[in-house]
């Protein structure tokens, strides 16, 4: 009989953007081990069941109380793996888990916390597409639940003035149809009507989608929640070549000395 409890644990995974080859050993293993998943259903719902995992699937938009279920588990002394899509620290929930631990009892600062890196979907649709990202670049969440629109608008126009290749992740719901459309006017007044933009949808499932076009051609109904949008910065370019072009932006800036 062991007179240590054992403490409980929380690792927050990332799943990769859909095909099992993405996901790394390491969540894989974590998962393994898991007595509890907490996750939105169509990200638990990736995990296999097993016998003695519990999972705990939630609606989204409710990532505070999912984070502190989560952490009340492992406190309890469970297993607990907190899945998100793609990278959990990219507009996921490592950032919402730590958002409860900072408010929540002191107790929870003695958990084993741990977070498992996943390949994001801005890199997945990159190495789709060819290497649009290989030079400076930002990454901008276009859904306003937790910001407010001016500021949207206000860090694209700044991030197309500095000439940084841009990844939107969540570009459009039925919440904000309107949103995307008004993006894309504000980059067609700062980057012409050539700058070259990628719409990927659902990367690396079965009914993946890419498509590359002008912004002139670009219209908002080209992306949904399933598309991760990438405006390429000023030196991007396609290689035309037999079957899908290459996009890709060069490593060095206009200017550079060598
Ligand atoms: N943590 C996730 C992002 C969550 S936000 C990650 O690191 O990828 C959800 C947004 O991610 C979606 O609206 C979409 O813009 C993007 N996304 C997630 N998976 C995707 C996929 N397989 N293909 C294209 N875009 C994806």
């Amino acid at each position: 009989m062991s007179f240590v409890q054992d403490l409980g644990s929380i690792a927050i995974a990332g799943l990769g953007p859909g095909d099992e080859a993405l996901v790394t050993p390491e969540v894989t293993a974590a998962l393994a081990e898991a007595t509890d998943v907490v996750g939105y259903f169509p990200y638990a719902a990736r995990v296999a069941p097993r016998e003695g995992l519990t999972v705990h699937a939630s609606d989204n938009r409710v990532e505070l109380e999912r984070a502190m279920l989560a952490l009340g588990l492992a406190a309890q002394g469970r297993k607990v793996v907190v899945v998100s899509s793609g990278d959990p620290g990219v507009f996921a929930m490592a950032a919402a888990v730590f958002e409860a631990l900072e408010s929540g009892p002191d107790h929870w600062r003695t958990l084993d916390i741990r977070v498992l890196p996943g390949i994001t979907a801005m890199l997945a649709a990159s190495a789709r597409a060819g290497a649009p990202l290989g030079h400076d670049f930002c990454a901008i969440n276009l859904s306003d639940n937790l910001k407010p629109w001016p500021v949207i608008e206000k860090r694209v126009r700044l991030a197309a003035e500095a000439d940084f290749a841009i990844a939107f992740y969540n570009p459009r719901s039925k919440a904000r149809p309107a949103g995307f459309a008004r993006i894309l006017e504000i980059l067609q007044e700062a980057c012409g009507p050539d700058r070259l933009v990628l719409f990927a949808r659902a990367v690396s499932c079965p009914n993946e989608e890419l498509r590359i076009v002008r912004l002139s051609e670009a219209r908002a109904d080209m992306a949904d929640m399933r598309t991760l949008v990438i405006v390429g910065s000023s030196r991007t370019r396609v290689i035309e070549r037999t079957g899908q072009p290459i996009l890709y932006t060069p490593r060095s800036a206009l200017g550079a000395s060598s």
